[in-house]
């Protein structure tokens, strides 16, 4: 009985897990029909130029050769049909497919060309085999095509049944139009078989390898994404974090020595953050960490960005900034934290924090530790002079 109980208990466990499995299945398999829209449409454009003057060689060959009798001239005219009806569909779907084909995301336009190329290939495969078995017995445009298909497009398996098994049902009914002889029919009816066959396997196969290709590749972009995320981010408050900003520091003093405008740097310290601490605990002092942070993104401007520099000290730049703006901006900072109640729980927080600012024109070098002496400087002025306040630094002093 306790089994049975420990079992029961696990069921909505296992539960909640497949329908994880399930919705990730179903996230990476949408992910990689959009691949494939994409490949299929760049490979149709490149088989459309290919098969565009194969389809006027043909229309070429026969053309120049006149027949006597009704039966060869019914089977080369109707030859020549085919080939030309599949040159304006190919030329048509060169012309959709040139700006299709650079398009970064599968549309529903590249969904239908999909289906649609492979059901048309198969056509007229079934049509000149149909055609063809006036005069001979052999079925190698159909077995071609079946083969064409199953290469070049990624079409998932049971679209793929259905277009080959489509193909097959016209092909079986179709041959008796133009075979009068019972044997070759029956003959070619088998080997029509083995020829859907290997196109269906070949288009597996081909979309199983594919499937289990761009699944990886997607997983290892998302690895790389999130080990990105832990390296250039802060995970308490999803701020960019010390390591970014000494990349983009860097950055930021190419194009400004570059462009010749000021950027300014903003050093904010939450003033006694250590007693927040001891009173209410540490719980209380990340959530107050991460109201700020908020709270600092919704203030800046979009061309403005906060790192949180470490513990509890937020740095901005500010690109094309002069040192008046950013002093009156850290003076406005200044000015709503101290009106403002961040609310954690019950407890409702007044805090006040002080302010460094610098310019980064006029310093030498150009890492972090170059540009951020100066801010730091001045913040410590701030602390000096009784907190909740901002103090500029003056470059040349440094
Ligand atoms: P001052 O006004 O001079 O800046 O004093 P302060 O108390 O704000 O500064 P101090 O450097 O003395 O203390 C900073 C405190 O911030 C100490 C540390 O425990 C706390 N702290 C650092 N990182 C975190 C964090 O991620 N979460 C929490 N809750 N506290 C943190
Ligand atoms: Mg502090
Ligand atoms: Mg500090």
């Amino acid at each position: 009985m306790a089994k049975l109980i420990k079992k029961a208990r696990k069921i909505p466990l296992s539960f909640a897990k497949l329908k994880g499995r399930i919705r990730k299945t179903l996230r990476d398999y949408s992910g990689v029909l959009d691949e494939c829209a994409l490949t299929n449409t760049r490979r149709l454009f490149y088989l459309s130029i290919i098969a565009i003057p194969l389809r006027v060689l043909n229309i070429l060959l026969f053309t120049t050769k006149s027949y006597d009798t009704e039966l060869l001239k019914t089977w080369s005219n109707g030859i020549i049909a085919s080939h030309l009806a599949l040159l304006i569909i190919m030329a048509a779907f060169f012309l959709i497919t040139r700006k299709l084909k650079s398009k970064a995301d599968a549309n529903k336009t590249m969904y239908v060309l999909q289906y649609l190329v492979v059901l048309i290939i198969m056509a007229s495969g079934v049509a000149i085999v149909t055609i063809d078995q006036l005069v001979a017995t052999n079925i190698t445009p159909f077995l071609l095509t079946c083969i064409v298909s199953g290469l070049v497009f990624l079409i998932r398996p049971l679209i793929s049944f259905i277009i080959y098994l489509v193909s097959y049902l016209a092909y079986y009914n179709l041959l008796a139009l133009t075979t009068s002889s019972q044997e070759i029919l029956l003959s070619n009816r088998v080997n029509g078989i083995t020829a859907v066959g290997i196109g269906f396997f070949l288009s597996v196969i081909l979309w199983h390898y594919n499937y289990t290709n761009i699944v990886q590749k997607r997983r290892i972009n998302l690895q790389q994404k999130q080990l990105e995320q832990m390296a250039y981010y802060d995970s308490l408050t999803d701020l960019p974090n010390r390591r970014l900003l000494e990349k983009l520091i860097k950055q930021e003093s190419d194009l400004m020595q570059r462009h010749g405008h000021d950027t300014v740097i903003i050093i904010l310290d939450i003033d006694n953050f250590k007693e927040i601490n001891d009173t209410y605990g540490h719980p209380v002092g990340d959530s107050l960490l991460r109201q700020l942070a908020d709270f600092l993104k919704s203030e800046v401007r979009q061309s403005d960005t906060v790192f949180r520099f470490g513990g509890e000290e937020f740095i901005i730049l500010m690109p094309k900034t002069s040192p008046e703006e950013g002093y009156a901006f850290a003076e406005r900072l200044r000015k709503l934290i101290l009106d403002s109640k961040f609310a954690v729980g019950p407890v409702e927080l007044q805090i006040t924090s002080s302010f460094g600012v610098s310019s980064m024109r006029g310093i030498s070098g150009n890492t972090l530790e170059d540009y951020y002496l100066a801010a730091d400087k001045a913040l410590y002025i701030a602390k000096q002079h009784g907190k909740n306040r901002v103090e500029a630094a003056c470059v040349a002093e440094k």
